[in-house]
Protein backbone atom coordinates (compact mmCIF):
# COMPACT_ATOMS: atom_id res chain seq x y z
CA UNK A 1 0.00 0.00 0.00
CA UNK A 2 2.90 2.24 1.04
CA UNK A 3 4.70 1.68 -2.25
CA UNK A 4 1.68 2.60 -4.35
CA UNK A 5 1.55 5.67 -2.16
CA UNK A 6 5.57 6.61 -3.28
CA UNK A 7 4.35 5.64 -7.07
CA UNK A 8 1.78 8.38 -6.87
CA UNK A 9 4.14 10.91 -5.34
CA UNK A 10 6.50 10.00 -7.55
CA UNK A 11 4.67 10.96 -10.46
CA UNK A 12 3.64 14.24 -8.94
CA UNK A 13 7.97 14.74 -8.05
CA UNK A 14 8.26 14.24 -11.67
CA UNK A 15 5.81 17.62 -12.46
CA UNK A 16 7.58 19.16 -9.70
CA UNK A 17 11.38 19.05 -9.62
CA UNK A 18 11.72 18.59 -13.93
CA UNK A 19 12.21 15.52 -15.92
CA UNK A 20 16.08 16.19 -15.70
CA UNK A 21 16.55 15.86 -11.86
CA UNK A 22 13.73 13.48 -11.62
CA UNK A 23 15.84 10.74 -13.76
CA UNK A 24 19.14 11.79 -12.07
CA UNK A 25 17.69 11.91 -8.79
CA UNK A 26 14.18 10.78 -7.86
CA UNK A 27 13.59 7.93 -10.08
CA UNK A 28 16.65 5.95 -8.92
CA UNK A 29 15.36 6.02 -5.24
CA UNK A 30 13.71 2.77 -4.19
CA UNK A 31 10.94 3.10 -1.45
CA UNK A 32 12.14 0.87 1.49
CA UNK A 33 9.38 1.53 3.98
CA UNK A 34 7.48 3.76 6.39
CA UNK A 35 7.24 3.40 10.17
CA UNK A 36 7.08 5.96 12.78
CA UNK A 37 6.97 8.78 10.74
CA UNK A 38 10.08 8.19 9.25
CA UNK A 39 10.09 7.30 5.38
CA UNK A 40 13.07 4.74 4.23
CA UNK A 41 15.08 5.13 1.11
CA UNK A 42 17.02 3.03 -0.75
CA UNK A 43 20.17 4.85 -2.56
CA UNK A 44 23.11 3.64 -4.46
CA UNK A 45 25.22 5.80 -2.59
CA UNK A 46 25.76 8.38 0.54
CA UNK A 47 26.22 11.12 -1.81
CA UNK A 48 23.41 10.54 -3.73
CA UNK A 49 20.90 10.10 -0.46
CA UNK A 50 22.61 13.77 0.53
CA UNK A 51 21.59 15.02 -2.21
CA UNK A 52 18.09 14.74 -2.54
CA UNK A 53 17.97 15.09 1.29
CA UNK A 54 19.29 18.67 0.86
CA UNK A 55 17.56 19.55 -2.57
CA UNK A 56 14.81 17.61 -2.55
CA UNK A 57 13.81 16.78 0.78
CA UNK A 58 11.51 19.38 1.77
CA UNK A 59 9.54 18.76 -1.47
CA UNK A 60 9.37 14.82 -0.98
CA UNK A 61 8.14 15.41 2.08
CA UNK A 62 5.90 17.96 1.49
CA UNK A 63 4.32 15.50 -1.23
CA UNK A 64 4.14 12.21 1.19
CA UNK A 65 2.00 14.29 3.83
CA UNK A 66 -0.44 15.87 1.33
CA UNK A 67 -0.98 12.20 -0.07
CA UNK A 68 -2.17 11.49 3.69
CA UNK A 69 1.32 9.88 4.84
CA UNK A 70 2.12 10.37 8.49
CA UNK A 71 5.53 11.17 8.27
CA UNK A 72 7.61 13.66 9.66
CA UNK A 73 11.19 12.51 8.22
CA UNK A 74 13.31 11.19 5.47
CA UNK A 75 15.86 8.74 5.92
CA UNK A 76 18.43 7.70 2.93
CA UNK A 77 19.99 4.24 3.07
CA UNK A 78 22.85 2.31 1.38
CA UNK A 79 22.57 -1.12 1.16
CA UNK A 80 25.79 -2.95 2.21
CA UNK A 81 28.35 -4.02 0.07
CA UNK A 82 26.86 -7.24 -2.27
CA UNK A 83 28.81 -10.54 -1.61
CA UNK A 84 31.34 -10.48 -4.01
CA UNK A 85 30.87 -13.03 -6.80
CA UNK A 86 27.27 -11.28 -6.74
CA UNK A 87 26.60 -8.75 -9.25
CA UNK A 88 24.05 -5.88 -8.66
CA UNK A 89 21.71 -5.31 -11.71
CA UNK A 90 23.94 -2.48 -13.84
CA UNK A 91 23.33 1.06 -12.93
CA UNK A 92 22.42 3.78 -15.04
CA UNK A 93 25.90 4.92 -17.04
CA UNK A 94 27.44 8.46 -15.94
CA UNK A 95 25.72 10.16 -18.59
CA UNK A 96 22.03 9.55 -17.17
CA UNK A 97 21.24 6.85 -20.41
CA UNK A 98 20.63 3.74 -18.74
CA UNK A 99 22.96 1.39 -19.90
CA UNK A 100 22.20 -1.64 -22.15
CA UNK A 101 21.53 -4.58 -20.72
CA UNK A 102 24.74 -6.79 -20.00
CA UNK A 103 22.54 -9.83 -21.41
CA UNK A 104 22.38 -8.59 -25.08
CA UNK A 105 26.12 -9.53 -26.14
CA UNK A 106 24.90 -11.05 -29.44
CA UNK A 107 28.26 -12.65 -30.89
CA UNK A 108 30.30 -11.68 -33.50
CA UNK A 109 33.80 -11.72 -33.67
CA UNK A 110 35.92 -14.37 -35.73
CA UNK A 111 34.41 -17.39 -36.88
CA UNK A 112 31.03 -16.58 -34.65
CA UNK A 113 32.86 -18.12 -31.37
CA UNK A 114 34.09 -15.20 -29.44
CA UNK A 115 31.23 -13.08 -27.58
CA UNK A 116 32.09 -10.06 -28.40
CA UNK A 117 29.86 -7.70 -29.15
CA UNK A 118 29.11 -6.34 -33.31
CA UNK A 119 30.92 -3.96 -35.21
CA UNK A 120 28.96 -0.93 -35.97
CA UNK A 121 29.79 -1.29 -40.38
CA UNK A 122 29.95 2.64 -39.84
CA UNK A 123 32.81 3.08 -37.96
CA UNK A 124 35.26 2.51 -40.34
CA UNK A 125 38.48 4.71 -40.27
CA UNK A 126 37.29 6.65 -43.70
CA UNK A 127 33.95 7.60 -42.00
CA UNK A 128 36.25 9.39 -39.37
CA UNK A 129 36.98 12.69 -39.74
CA UNK A 130 39.91 13.68 -38.58
CA UNK A 131 41.00 17.07 -36.41
CA UNK A 132 43.03 18.69 -34.41
CA UNK A 133 40.87 17.71 -31.55
CA UNK A 134 41.70 14.08 -32.16
CA UNK A 135 44.99 13.61 -34.43
CA UNK A 136 46.67 11.79 -32.04
CA UNK A 137 44.44 9.07 -31.20
CA UNK A 138 43.73 9.00 -34.54
CA UNK A 139 47.16 8.20 -35.34
CA UNK A 140 47.62 5.56 -32.70
CA UNK A 141 44.46 3.50 -33.58
CA UNK A 142 46.01 3.64 -37.20
CA UNK A 143 48.87 2.28 -35.93
CA UNK A 144 47.57 -0.12 -33.67
CA UNK A 145 45.51 -1.48 -36.81
CA UNK A 146 48.53 -1.78 -38.94
CA UNK A 147 48.97 -4.52 -36.70
CA UNK A 148 53.00 -4.65 -37.06
CA UNK A 149 54.99 -5.49 -34.25
CA UNK A 150 53.02 -5.04 -30.97
CA UNK A 151 54.48 -1.56 -29.48
CA UNK A 152 52.48 0.45 -27.47
CA UNK A 153 50.47 -2.40 -25.05
CA UNK A 154 47.69 -1.12 -23.87
CA UNK A 155 46.76 1.55 -26.12
CA UNK A 156 44.78 3.32 -23.70
CA UNK A 157 41.97 5.94 -25.54
CA UNK A 158 40.09 8.25 -23.26
CA UNK A 159 37.78 10.92 -23.39
CA UNK A 160 33.86 12.52 -22.91
CA UNK A 161 30.99 11.40 -24.26
CA UNK A 162 30.47 11.11 -28.10
CA UNK A 163 34.02 12.22 -28.96
CA UNK A 164 34.51 8.87 -30.98
CA UNK A 165 36.66 6.31 -28.85
CA UNK A 166 33.89 3.76 -30.04
CA UNK A 167 34.41 4.40 -33.35
CA UNK A 168 37.82 4.44 -33.35
CA UNK A 169 38.35 0.95 -32.17
CA UNK A 170 35.73 -0.61 -34.24
CA UNK A 171 37.89 1.39 -37.02
CA UNK A 172 40.76 -0.91 -35.67
CA UNK A 173 38.54 -4.12 -35.18
CA UNK A 174 37.30 -3.76 -39.21
CA UNK A 175 40.46 -2.40 -40.61
CA UNK A 176 42.48 -5.75 -38.83
CA UNK A 177 40.12 -8.67 -39.78
CA UNK A 178 40.10 -6.93 -43.41
CA UNK A 179 43.99 -7.25 -43.30
CA UNK A 180 44.07 -10.39 -41.67
CA UNK A 181 40.89 -12.21 -41.68
CA UNK A 182 42.12 -15.08 -39.04
CA UNK A 183 43.09 -12.68 -36.39
CA UNK A 184 40.91 -13.40 -33.67
CA UNK A 185 39.46 -10.33 -32.39
CA UNK A 186 37.40 -9.47 -29.66
CA UNK A 187 35.44 -6.66 -29.18
CA UNK A 188 33.62 -5.92 -25.79
CA UNK A 189 32.57 -3.18 -23.70
CA UNK A 190 33.25 -3.85 -19.81
CA UNK A 191 30.25 -4.07 -18.98
CA UNK A 192 30.01 -7.01 -21.23
CA UNK A 193 33.15 -8.42 -19.58
CA UNK A 194 31.65 -8.36 -16.18
CA UNK A 195 28.41 -10.04 -17.22
CA UNK A 196 30.46 -12.87 -19.21
CA UNK A 197 32.37 -13.16 -15.90
CA UNK A 198 29.58 -13.32 -13.45
CA UNK A 199 27.72 -15.90 -15.86
CA UNK A 200 31.29 -18.23 -16.05
CA UNK A 201 31.33 -17.89 -12.18
CA UNK A 202 27.61 -18.60 -11.57
CA UNK A 203 27.89 -21.85 -14.40
CA UNK A 204 31.30 -23.43 -12.99
CA UNK A 205 32.58 -22.21 -16.18
CA UNK A 206 35.66 -20.26 -15.13
CA UNK A 207 37.99 -22.41 -17.20
CA UNK A 208 36.26 -21.74 -20.45
CA UNK A 209 36.16 -17.87 -19.44
CA UNK A 210 39.86 -18.17 -18.99
CA UNK A 211 40.95 -19.64 -21.64
CA UNK A 212 38.82 -18.06 -24.67
CA UNK A 213 39.46 -14.75 -23.19
CA UNK A 214 43.18 -15.52 -23.58
CA UNK A 215 43.45 -16.98 -26.83
CA UNK A 216 42.48 -13.90 -28.90
CA UNK A 217 45.00 -11.92 -30.54
CA UNK A 218 43.21 -8.81 -30.09
CA UNK A 219 41.21 -7.65 -27.08
CA UNK A 220 39.21 -4.33 -27.07
CA UNK A 221 37.67 -3.25 -24.07
CA UNK A 222 35.36 -0.44 -24.51
CA UNK A 223 34.28 1.67 -21.55
CA UNK A 224 36.94 0.71 -18.87
CA UNK A 225 35.54 2.65 -16.12
CA UNK A 226 32.75 0.85 -15.30
CA UNK A 227 34.34 -2.33 -13.81
CA UNK A 228 35.91 0.93 -10.93
CA UNK A 229 34.53 -0.34 -7.55
CA UNK A 230 33.66 -4.14 -8.81
CA UNK A 231 35.96 -6.33 -7.26
CA UNK A 232 36.46 -9.48 -8.52
CA UNK A 233 35.55 -8.87 -12.28
CA UNK A 234 38.99 -5.81 -11.39
CA UNK A 235 40.63 -8.73 -10.49
CA UNK A 236 40.11 -11.02 -13.16
CA UNK A 237 40.50 -8.31 -15.95
CA UNK A 238 44.20 -7.92 -14.02
CA UNK A 239 44.53 -11.19 -14.81
CA UNK A 240 43.35 -11.41 -18.33
CA UNK A 241 45.20 -8.33 -19.35
CA UNK A 242 48.46 -9.89 -18.03
CA UNK A 243 48.26 -12.79 -19.43
CA UNK A 244 47.62 -11.66 -22.89
CA UNK A 245 50.49 -9.16 -22.55
CA UNK A 246 52.80 -11.11 -21.58
CA UNK A 247 51.84 -13.25 -24.92
CA UNK A 248 52.51 -9.88 -26.60
CA UNK A 249 49.17 -9.64 -27.65
CA UNK A 250 47.42 -6.30 -28.83
CA UNK A 251 44.97 -4.58 -25.85
CA UNK A 252 43.23 -1.14 -26.62
CA UNK A 253 40.66 0.13 -24.00
CA UNK A 254 38.96 3.24 -24.28
CA UNK A 255 37.41 5.25 -20.75
CA UNK A 256 35.93 8.72 -20.20
CA UNK A 257 38.76 9.66 -18.22
CA UNK A 258 42.36 8.94 -18.00
CA UNK A 259 43.70 6.20 -16.27
CA UNK A 260 44.61 7.42 -13.04
CA UNK A 261 41.66 10.01 -12.54
CA UNK A 262 39.17 6.59 -12.46
CA UNK A 263 38.02 6.24 -8.92
CA UNK A 264 38.01 3.15 -7.29
CA UNK A 265 40.28 1.43 -9.95
CA UNK A 266 42.48 -0.87 -8.21
CA UNK A 267 46.32 1.24 -8.59
CA UNK A 268 48.14 -1.85 -9.82
CA UNK A 269 45.29 -2.00 -12.82
CA UNK A 270 45.65 1.97 -13.05
CA UNK A 271 49.34 1.25 -13.64
CA UNK A 272 49.23 -1.62 -15.95
CA UNK A 273 46.96 0.85 -17.98
CA UNK A 274 49.21 3.54 -17.82
CA UNK A 275 52.18 1.48 -19.51
CA UNK A 276 51.38 2.10 -22.89
CA UNK A 277 49.88 4.50 -24.58
CA UNK A 278 47.63 7.01 -23.20
CA UNK A 279 45.94 9.24 -25.95
CA UNK A 280 43.17 11.05 -25.28
CA UNK A 281 40.36 12.48 -27.44
CA UNK A 282 40.14 16.61 -26.66
CA UNK A 283 36.65 18.12 -26.96
CA UNK A 284 35.68 19.01 -30.91
CA UNK A 285 36.63 22.31 -31.87
CA UNK A 286 34.81 24.44 -34.84
CA UNK A 287 36.35 23.28 -37.75
CA UNK A 288 36.48 19.39 -36.92
CA UNK A 289 32.70 19.91 -36.30
CA UNK A 290 31.81 21.21 -39.79
CA UNK A 291 33.89 18.57 -41.18
CA UNK A 292 32.10 16.11 -39.57
CA UNK A 293 28.71 17.73 -40.68
CA UNK A 294 30.20 17.61 -44.18
CA UNK A 295 30.82 14.13 -44.26
CA UNK A 296 27.87 13.40 -43.12
CA UNK A 297 26.35 15.44 -45.61
CA UNK A 298 27.97 13.82 -48.03
CA UNK A 299 27.43 10.38 -46.58
CA UNK A 300 23.95 10.72 -46.50
CA UNK A 301 23.45 11.96 -50.29
CA UNK A 302 22.31 8.56 -51.98
CA UNK A 303 19.44 8.64 -49.36
CA UNK A 304 18.35 11.80 -49.16
CA UNK A 305 19.07 13.06 -53.12
CA UNK A 306 16.81 16.19 -53.05
CA UNK A 307 18.34 17.14 -50.01
CA UNK A 308 19.52 21.16 -50.26
CA UNK A 309 20.72 22.79 -47.30
CA UNK A 310 21.02 26.60 -47.62
CA UNK A 311 24.76 28.29 -47.07
CA UNK A 312 25.51 28.89 -44.01
CA UNK A 313 23.52 26.33 -42.47
CA UNK A 314 26.50 24.15 -41.52
CA UNK A 315 28.54 26.81 -40.14
CA UNK A 316 25.68 27.45 -38.00
CA UNK A 317 25.03 24.04 -36.72
CA UNK A 318 28.90 23.70 -36.33
CA UNK A 319 29.12 26.99 -34.14
CA UNK A 320 26.04 26.21 -32.14
CA UNK A 321 26.27 22.99 -30.84
CA UNK A 322 29.40 22.00 -29.50
CA UNK A 323 28.78 19.57 -27.11
CA UNK A 324 29.74 16.23 -28.89
CA UNK A 325 29.94 14.70 -32.08
CA UNK A 326 26.49 12.44 -31.64
CA UNK A 327 24.51 15.64 -30.49
CA UNK A 328 25.81 17.37 -33.91
CA UNK A 329 24.82 13.90 -36.03
CA UNK A 330 21.38 13.72 -34.33
CA UNK A 331 20.75 17.63 -35.10
CA UNK A 332 21.50 16.87 -38.60
CA UNK A 333 19.37 13.93 -38.91
CA UNK A 334 16.38 15.71 -37.58
CA UNK A 335 16.90 18.47 -40.26
CA UNK A 336 17.07 15.69 -43.53
CA UNK A 337 13.99 14.13 -41.96
CA UNK A 338 12.40 17.34 -41.54
CA UNK A 339 13.99 18.58 -44.90
CA UNK A 340 12.24 15.14 -46.65
CA UNK A 341 8.94 16.23 -45.25
CA UNK A 342 8.41 19.53 -46.62
CA UNK A 343 10.38 19.07 -49.68
CA UNK A 344 12.08 22.30 -49.27
CA UNK A 345 15.93 23.84 -49.09
CA UNK A 346 16.76 23.96 -45.23
CA UNK A 347 16.91 27.47 -44.54
CA UNK A 348 18.62 29.23 -41.61
CA UNK A 349 15.64 30.01 -40.12
CA UNK A 350 13.96 26.49 -40.65
CA UNK A 351 17.20 24.56 -38.66
CA UNK A 352 17.01 27.04 -35.93
CA UNK A 353 13.04 25.99 -35.64
CA UNK A 354 13.61 22.55 -36.01
CA UNK A 355 16.51 22.56 -33.67
CA UNK A 356 14.92 25.39 -31.21
CA UNK A 357 15.34 22.54 -28.04
CA UNK A 358 19.30 21.72 -29.11
CA UNK A 359 20.38 24.62 -29.67
CA UNK A 360 18.28 25.83 -26.56
CA UNK A 361 20.19 23.43 -24.35
CA UNK A 362 23.98 23.92 -26.40
CA UNK A 363 22.92 27.56 -24.80
CA UNK A 364 23.08 26.71 -21.79
CA UNK A 365 26.11 27.83 -20.29
CA UNK A 366 27.14 27.68 -16.68
CA UNK A 367 29.18 30.70 -15.32
CA UNK A 368 31.47 31.07 -12.93
CA UNK A 369 29.25 33.16 -10.45
CA UNK A 370 26.99 30.21 -10.84
CA UNK A 371 29.24 27.81 -9.99
CA UNK A 372 30.56 29.71 -6.71
CA UNK A 373 27.66 30.16 -5.39
CA UNK A 374 26.59 26.06 -5.63
CA UNK A 375 29.93 25.37 -4.16
CA UNK A 376 29.19 27.74 -1.58
CA UNK A 377 25.90 25.92 -0.51
CA UNK A 378 27.38 22.94 -0.96
CA UNK A 379 29.69 22.91 1.37
CA UNK A 380 27.87 25.35 3.94
CA UNK A 381 30.39 28.21 3.17
CA UNK A 382 29.61 32.40 2.32
CA UNK A 383 29.86 33.09 -0.96
CA UNK A 384 31.67 35.99 0.19
CA UNK A 385 34.57 33.78 1.23
CA UNK A 386 35.00 32.13 -2.20
CA UNK A 387 36.11 35.25 -3.26
CA UNK A 388 37.76 36.61 0.33
CA UNK A 389 41.49 36.68 1.18
CA UNK A 390 40.73 33.16 3.89
CA UNK A 391 43.29 30.70 3.63
CA UNK A 392 41.36 28.12 6.19
CA UNK A 393 41.16 25.03 4.44
CA UNK A 394 37.61 24.66 5.20
CA UNK A 395 37.05 27.67 2.80
CA UNK A 396 40.26 27.27 0.64
CA UNK A 397 39.76 23.88 -0.38
CA UNK A 398 36.13 24.66 -1.46
CA UNK A 399 37.41 27.73 -3.34
CA UNK A 400 40.10 25.19 -5.37
CA UNK A 401 36.98 23.18 -6.34
CA UNK A 402 34.84 25.89 -7.68
CA UNK A 403 38.23 26.49 -9.53
CA UNK A 404 38.46 23.39 -10.70
CA UNK A 405 34.57 23.40 -12.01
CA UNK A 406 34.98 26.51 -13.29
CA UNK A 407 38.11 25.79 -15.56
CA UNK A 408 36.21 22.40 -16.30
CA UNK A 409 32.67 23.89 -17.41
CA UNK A 410 33.78 27.28 -18.82
CA UNK A 411 35.60 28.44 -21.33
CA UNK A 412 37.43 31.06 -19.12
CA UNK A 413 41.21 31.41 -18.95
CA UNK A 414 43.32 31.05 -16.33
CA UNK A 415 43.69 35.05 -15.20
CA UNK A 416 40.10 35.05 -16.50
CA UNK A 417 39.04 32.54 -13.75
CA UNK A 418 41.62 34.47 -11.28
CA UNK A 419 39.89 37.82 -11.83
CA UNK A 420 36.56 36.40 -10.89
CA UNK A 421 38.08 34.57 -7.55
CA UNK A 422 38.47 37.80 -6.00
CA UNK A 423 41.75 38.87 -8.46
CA UNK A 424 43.62 36.22 -7.67
CA UNK A 425 46.62 35.49 -9.26
CA UNK A 426 46.66 33.01 -12.57
CA UNK A 427 49.03 30.55 -11.20
CA UNK A 428 47.05 30.30 -7.66
CA UNK A 429 44.30 29.24 -10.14
CA UNK A 430 46.37 26.75 -11.95
CA UNK A 431 47.79 25.36 -8.70
CA UNK A 432 43.61 25.39 -6.68
CA UNK A 433 42.75 23.28 -10.39
CA UNK A 434 46.23 20.90 -9.75
CA UNK A 435 45.54 20.55 -6.36
CA UNK A 436 42.18 19.24 -6.96
CA UNK A 437 43.24 17.04 -9.32
CA UNK A 438 45.40 15.49 -7.66
CA UNK A 439 42.81 15.24 -4.66
CA UNK A 440 40.07 13.63 -6.85
CA UNK A 441 42.43 10.25 -7.55
CA UNK A 442 43.17 9.75 -3.64
CA UNK A 443 40.33 11.74 -1.31
CA UNK A 444 37.10 9.74 -1.99
CA UNK A 445 35.00 12.08 -0.43
CA UNK A 446 36.34 14.81 -2.24
CA UNK A 447 36.09 13.00 -5.54
CA UNK A 448 32.46 12.68 -4.95
CA UNK A 449 31.58 16.19 -4.04
CA UNK A 450 33.27 16.98 -6.43
CA UNK A 451 31.39 14.62 -9.08
CA UNK A 452 27.93 15.26 -7.52
CA UNK A 453 28.77 19.40 -8.04
CA UNK A 454 29.46 18.86 -11.43
CA UNK A 455 26.81 16.81 -12.35
CA UNK A 456 24.07 19.40 -11.04
CA UNK A 457 26.07 22.12 -12.76
CA UNK A 458 26.06 20.78 -16.06
CA UNK A 459 21.94 20.90 -16.33
P1 LIG B 1 32.24 7.69 -27.62
O1 LIG B 1 32.44 6.20 -27.70
O2 LIG B 1 33.52 8.44 -27.45
O3 LIG B 1 31.20 8.10 -26.63
P2 LIG B 1 31.29 7.33 -30.31
O4 LIG B 1 32.48 6.69 -30.90
O5 LIG B 1 30.14 6.45 -29.99
O6 LIG B 1 31.69 8.17 -29.02
O7 LIG B 1 30.83 8.51 -31.27
C1 LIG B 1 29.54 9.09 -31.22
C2 LIG B 1 29.03 9.35 -32.63
O8 LIG B 1 29.78 10.38 -33.21
C3 LIG B 1 29.19 8.14 -33.54
O9 LIG B 1 28.08 8.07 -34.39
C4 LIG B 1 30.45 8.43 -34.31
O10 LIG B 1 30.42 7.87 -35.58
C5 LIG B 1 30.44 9.94 -34.39
N1 LIG B 1 31.78 10.51 -34.41
C6 LIG B 1 32.54 10.83 -33.34
N2 LIG B 1 33.71 11.36 -33.73
C7 LIG B 1 33.69 11.37 -35.08
C8 LIG B 1 34.61 11.81 -36.07
N3 LIG B 1 35.80 12.34 -35.76
N4 LIG B 1 34.25 11.68 -37.37
C9 LIG B 1 33.06 11.15 -37.70
N5 LIG B 1 32.14 10.74 -36.81
C10 LIG B 1 32.44 10.84 -35.52
MG1 LIG C 1 31.58 4.68 -26.59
Amino acid sequence: MAENMWGRVRERLEQSVGANNYRNWIAPLEFADLENGVARFIVPTNFMGNWVQRNFGDTILKQLMSDGAQVSRLEFVVPKAQASGRVAPPPANGNGRPAAPASAAPTVGNGGELPGAPLDKRFTFDNFVVGKPNELAHAAARRVAEGGPVTFNPLFLYGGVGLGKTHLMHAIAHEMTTRKPELRVLYLSAEQFMYRFVQALRDKQMMDFKHMFRSVDVLMVDDVQFIAGKDSTQEEFFHTFNALVDQNKQIIISADRAPGDIKDLEERIKSRLQCGLVVDLHPTDYELRLGVLQSKVAQNASAFPDMKIAPGVLEFLAHRITTNVRVLEGALMRLFAFGSLVGKEITLESAQDCLADVLKQSDRKVTVEEIQRKVAEHYGIRLSDMIGPKRLRSIARPRQVAMKLSKDLTTRSYPDIGKRFGGRDHSTVMHGVKKIEELIGSDHQLAEDFDLLKRALEH
